[in-house]
């Protein structure tokens, strides 16, 4: 066929779904979001606590670049671990209960890392069907065999736990999941995997800072202690980058085969700093999380009786389903209109016939944006209801 017509086949057949992706330059940051000189309420955000513009953390950042320049020069096993990375992973070990923290660039590497490194070829991957890309990939890249249980539902983790497997298993969740804003049922996973002696890891990108005492996160709220943990900056954190938390032995394992810290360069050392700052205002963060908690109990009151399907979701991910691409995308541009950004999630992001509007809630909206967003999302509804009568 040809590179060349292979690609324009592929991106035919993406505009043909109503699933072709671009993406648009944006100035804004926090509650804004500016396109074209447009400003629009920005509720497709994953910034929960509005920490990315936070004075504080921007000036830990900037003091950090003074002090130790702007990059870290080299991968952590080289010259790339200062005293900041270092500061950082002891005080995120220390406030989640691990004995260790490991630093990655991002949720994705260290997703990735964390899979490549452990998986072999006799061992088995059991994952929510719902995970993550990065957690889904890893697996299916790994030379384990991936069986994957129908979304938290953990009598479908136990059917497959009883089935035989010559290696060792690890069984893969997410603590809030990234396109429903549904929690997993975590204290059940692990009971299973622990009986089995299976491992639990648990990719808690959405859950850490936002809930759980002082925003430890999801595993903390229900009580467990899985043996991998991932949490992630690029969310809550309002910053960018990830952390292992696991044992002593792990940690050091990782250290010897997980090429993403082998192989790539470090985070720089000023965002360490900017991190350290980031995590203090997490543990002091509970009036910006019950600031966030009025904000998702006022959106669903608000919401229950709009034409599409509210999530069971507690969190500030508040996805609406619509069903239809082509629909969620003209509900999406009705309200960009009025002057809300709210994106539309289509397959292969989701299941298919699940598009979908993933609206997120931050500490940074007022109660008023919330009122306003409600208000223009039933607009919307009635007119993409009249349209489908016509
Ligand atoms: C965002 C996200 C990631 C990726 O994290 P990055 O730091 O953005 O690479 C991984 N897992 C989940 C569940 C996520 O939502």
């Amino acid at each position: 066929m040809g590179w060349q017509k292979r690609i324009d086949a592929a991106l035919i057949t993406r505009r043909e779904q109503d699933a072709y992706r671009s993406r648009m330059v944006n100035q804004g940051g926090g509650r804004w979001l500016t396109q074209q000189g447009q400003r629009y309420l920005n509720f497709s955000s994953n910034d929960y606590l509005g920490l990315s513009q936070h004075p504080a953390i921007i000036d830990a950042w900037q003091t950090g670049a003074t002090r130790y320049g702007v990059g870290s020069g080299g991968s952590g096993h080289v010259t790339g671990y200062t005293d900041a990375h270092a500061a950082l992973e002891g005080e995120l070990a220390q406030w989640l209960g691990y004995p260790r923290a490991l630093l990655f660039v991002s949720g994705y590497a260290a997703n990735q890392a964390v899979v490549a490194a452990l998986m072999q070829s006799q061992d088995r991957i059991l994952a929510d069907k719902l995970s993550h890309a990065s957690l889904l990939e890893a697996a299916a890249q790994s030379p384990a065999t991936l069986r994957r249980f129908a979304h938290n539902q953990p009598a479908a983790l136990q059917r497959l736990l009883e089935g035989d497997c010559p290696g060792e298993t690890l069984a893969v969740t997410e603590g809030i999941f990234s396109m429903d804003g549904d929690s997993a049922p975590l204290g059940a996973l692990h009971a299973l995997t622990q009986a089995r002696g299976a491992w639990l890891m648990v990719d808690d990108a959405h859950g850490v800072g936002v809930c759980g005492e002082q925003g430890r996160g999801s595993c903390w709220q229900q009580g467990i202690q899985p043996e991998l943990l991932v949490v992630t900056f690029g969310k809550a954190f309002g910053v960018s980058g990830a952390a292992l938390l696991c044992s002593e032995s792990v940690a050091d394992y990782f250290l010897q085969f997980a090429r993403h810290l082998i192989y790539s360069t470090s985070m720089p050392p000023a965002q360490a700093c900017a991190l350290r700052a980031a995590l203090s205002c997490i543990q002091q963060g509970d009036a910006l999380r019950d600031r966030l908690g009025r904000h998702i109990a006022q959106f669903r009151a608000g919401a229950g009786d709009l034409p599409f399907t509210l999530m069971p979701s507690q969190s500030a991910i508040q996805p609406l389903i619509v069903g239809d691409n082509a629909a969620a995308l003209r509900v999406a541009q009705r309200l960009r209109e009025q002057g809300f950004w709210v994106s539309a999630m289509r397959p292969p992001t989701v299941p298919p016939g699940s598009a979908r509007l993933r609206i997120t809630l931050t500490a940074s909206h007022t109660d008023e944006d919330i009122a306003r967003l409600l208000s223009a999302l039933h607009t919307a509804a009635h007119e993409q209801e009249e349209g489908a009568n016509e």
